[in-house]
């Protein structure tokens, strides 16, 4: 397990917004988390970090986690669209390829 030191100089998006939203549920609040963490220089380590963790719920490292696992996206309340699992497909693949080159 490693341990994320922090420089005192170092500004973080979810340190310097409403830390709410790396813990909202609505589809676009989440988007807007991760686009935010897509700047921060210490992704790597915090997606790295929360992964060893098993983070139980929001955005950490640019990932979505839910009950200690990185999820592609949360499933909608109500009924599965048509294309639901094609999409779920499409999500899972573009999440293995993010995971793969960022936590080697
Ligand atoms: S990558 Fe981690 S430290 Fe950086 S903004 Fe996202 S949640 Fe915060």
């Amino acid at each position: 397990m490693s341990v994320l030191l922090l420089d005192d100089e170092l500004t973080l998006p979810c340190h310097s917004h409403d830390p709410e939203l790396w813990f909202a549920e609505e589809p676009d609040l989440v988007a807007r988390a991760r686009g935010l963490c897509a700047g921060c220089p210490v992704l790597r380590d915090c997606l790295a970090e929360a992964i060893d963790r098993r983070e139980p719920w929001g955005v950490w490292g640019g990932e979505l986690f839910e009950r200690g696992e990185v999820v592609a996206q949360r499933r909608p309340k109500g009924r599965p669209r048509k294309d639901a699992a094609h999409r779920e497909g499409l999500a899972k693949r573009e999440l293995a390829d993010r995971l793969a080159g960022l936590v080697a």
